[in-house]
């Protein structure tokens, strides 16, 4: 088997080695039952369990409230774009959006085909650098929630604190889930891809407050139900069970090593040691204003274009890879989630250095 690298890919991201190691076990034969982990029915006992587990491990972790159901769905974060409102929205009802990036603007374009959408802040004229204050924007009275990507992994800005809403919160978090405190019973709906953060894709975590489910309108397809798979716990087809059960493992290392304050703690410590860098001199441009930060993707730019191809070439080669910026904005991006370890962001920071000492601009 080759070395591994650092991988900074902003998603699918790298997971825990000793999640990988479990699971290169358990892909052959899972838990003595003799059948690999992809090849067993998601109605045994023995995956019953995985799934069980993978809820209950996530509700100590998030401190997840009991009048809330945890579900693992398909179709990728994006799908949940239309199933919030389509379940929410009902009668074509009012909601505010907050349009902070390429994420939230899909999923007001979304939205609009359900409800009647107030957009109360954009920076999109600023290239989507900050996220708002909670003074820079209002709520209409007869809004059904505010809607907020917490984490805008393309351009690396981050809500923190959390808005501040006397309306019900709902967030994309697939980008910063499981990273750090929060407190749950502010929103009635959290999404989040597995991805990022919590496993391989193909699952979807859906944290919905348990009187939103029966808002849904009678003629949507049963699929589309946040009920429909409430009422079955995840269970009314087939889920996707390779990726629940890489989560219920990475949340078992999660709770392992300390939770999520141990996290927050870590992921703050790494992501200061490249804005340390960025903020030492004027090479390195951080794309995020100061206080929009985010401690799981750092954008930045380079003097020009040539030494960003350069940087991110040069960076491969050392084994640092997944550095180049999303294509909406170009640059370079670190994505530094949960699992990606320490050694590799120093070493990232002292490859700066030593870029930068080398290639005056
Ligand atoms: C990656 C990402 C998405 C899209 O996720 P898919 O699972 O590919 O649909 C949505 N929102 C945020 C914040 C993301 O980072």
């Amino acid at each position: 088997m080759g070395e591994r690298i650092y991988n900074f890919s902003p998603g699918p991201a790298t997971l825990p080695l000793e999640v990988l190691q479990q699971a290169r076990e358990d892909i052959i034969n899972f838990d003595n039952s003799g059948i690999g982990i992809c090849e067993i029915s998601h109605r045994s006992k023995e995956f019953m369990r995985v799934a069980a587990e993978a809820e209950e491990l996530m509700r100590e972790l998030l401190g997840i409230p009991g009048n809330y159901k945890v579900l693992f769905l398909q179709g990728g974060a994006s799908s949940q774009f239309f199933m919030v409102p389509m379940n929410l929205l009902g009668g074509g009802k009012k909601a505010t959006y907050l349009n902070t990036g390429t994420w939230s603007k899909k999923s007001i374009k979304e939205a609009q085909l359900f409800g009647n959408i107030e957009v109360a802040f954009s920076s999109e004229n600023e290239k989507f650098n900050r996220v708002p204050t909670d003074d820079e924007y209002a709520v209409s009275a007869d809004s059904e929630y505010l809607y907020f990507v917490s984490n805008n992994t393309i351009f690396g800005t981050q809500f923190d604190p959390i808005p501040q809403s006397e309306k019900m919160l709902v967030s994309d978090m697939s980008s910063d889930i499981l990273s750090r405190n929060f407190d749950v019973s502010k929103f009635g709906l959290i999404f989040a891809g597995a991805q990022k953060n919590m496993g391989p894709s193909g699952a979807t975590t859906v944290i919905i407050r348990d009187d939103l489910l029966d808002r849904v309108p009678e003629n949507t397809p049963t699929m589309l139900k946040y009920k429909t798979h409430a009422d079955k716990d995840s269970m009314f087809n087939t889920p996707p069970t390779f990726s629940i059960y890489i989560i219920r493992n990475v949340l078992k290392w999660l709770k392992n090593n300390g939770g999520i304050a141990a996290i927050e703690k870590k992921n703050k410590e790494k992501a200061m040691l490249i804005y340390d860098v960025i903020d030492a001199g004027d090479y390195y441009r951080g794309h995020a204003l100061k206080d929009s930060r985010s401690m799981m993707n750092i954008a930045f730019n380079l003097p020009t274009a040539e030494l960003e191809a350069a940087f991110i070439q040069e960076a491969a080669a050392k084994g640092l890879n997944g550095l180049k910026g999303h294509r909406s904005i170009g640059g370079c991006r670190a994505s530094i989630y949960n699992a990606f370890p320490h050694e590799g962001v120093v070493a990232l920071s002292r490859f700066m250095l030593e870029f930068q000492k080398n290639n005056p601009a």
